[in-house]
């Protein structure tokens, strides 16, 4: 199966038993306490982030993969600035489609299963799954880390009734590096209900992804260059540069759909953008969980703060 899996393309894969996930009962108390802030849609489907059977009925195992999506991402002035997971295709569109290829292979290798392919749109906890399947481990900036790889990687589920051989839970951390705190611009990594957490409503990828309307005025100029997402946090982190003893580090992805480029305005036109220009331009693109109005926001955001710097 594993050998499959690389051959379509994904850069690891493991696999873990579909249980309650490790930190189930931490993510339940930090919607319960408004971590989520805004983002509703986090605190449904509980049961379903508790059982993967809820999703999948009878479903025993879960077989994690990831997929790379590194490339450079050089600052221009006066030009948007974008995490660099959103800079290619959509990825839901690239890792649904390989998982899917996975599952039926699968099927058809085990005719009595079934299996559903989770690509962060269904509710489950994938990060959890993918640290028990051997994939990485968590780093204080929240991100899963693989040692040898980094944390420049997509995560994608693929839930099955087959009963399959499971992997070691992957283990690591970040030791007394504090990096990625010190670096985040707004200070939104903070060590609370005894572990590293993002404080979502202070992070510069939820504000500038998910928070409608108004930014608080006092974040705004910590937004600095970042029109959609930030990526400060994995910049910094030791585990992404490369060496040469580790050569898989900071590795720019294979992917084509990845590497694709489209030409963004400046800054200047994208905070005036129009509905339909917003609509070609987003189209196929993760960026387009940003609304219009959100875009045009975040644009004049940076402006503002080049202006000011
Ligand atoms: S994404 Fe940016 S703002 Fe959010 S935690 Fe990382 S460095 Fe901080
Ligand atoms: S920058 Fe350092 S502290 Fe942050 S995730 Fe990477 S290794 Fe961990």
């Amino acid at each position: 199966m594993k050998a499959h899996a690389l051959s379509l393309g994904f850069d690891s894969v493991g696999v873990c038993a579909a249980t309650e996930p490790p930190h189930y009962a931490a993510y339940e108390r930090w919607i319960r306490a408004g971590g989520h802030s805004t983002m509703e849609y986090l605190a449904r489907h509980l049961p379903q982030k508790r059982r993967p059977d809820e999703l999948l009925p009878g479903a025993k195992s879960v077989i994690a993969v990831t997929l790379g999506y590194n490339r450079p991402n050089p600052r221009i002035p006066g030009r948007p600035r974008i995490a660099r997971y959103a800079l290619g295709r959509d990825y839901h569109k690239v890792m649904r489609g390989k998982l899917r290829k996975l599952g039926r292979w699968l099927d058809e290798l085990h005719p009595e299963s079934r299996s559903r392919a989770c690509v962060d749109s269904a509710p489950i906890l994938e990060r959890d799954f993918a640290q028990l399947a051997g994939l990485g481990w968590y780093g204080k900036n929240t991100m899963l880390i693989d040692s040898k790889r980094g944390s420049w990687f997509f995560i994608g589920l693929l839930l099955t009734t087959a009963e399959l051989e499971i992997d070691q839970p992957a283990t690591g951390g970040c030791g007394t590096c504090m990096r990625c705190v010190e670096a985040c611009p707004t200070g939104a990594i903070a060590f609370r209900d005894d572990r590293w957490q993002v404080i979502a409503d202070q992070c510069i990828s939820y504000l500038t992804i998910e928070h409608r309307g108004e930014i608080d005025a006092s974040l705004q100029p910590k937004i600095g260059e970042w029109t959609f997402g930030c990526d400060v946090c994995q910049e910094v982190c030791p585990f992404n540069q490369p060496r040469e003893s580790q050569p898989m580090r900071g590795r720019v992805t294979a992917v084509p759909d990845f590497i694709t480029s489209r030409e963004w305005p400046d800054l200047q036109a994208l905070a005036q953008i129009e509905p339909d220009r917003w609509d070609r331009l987003t189209a196929g693109s993760a960026v387009r969980r940003a609304p219009l109005g959100q875009l045009r926001r975040n644009a004049a955001i940076n402006l503002r703060n080049s202006s000011q710097s």
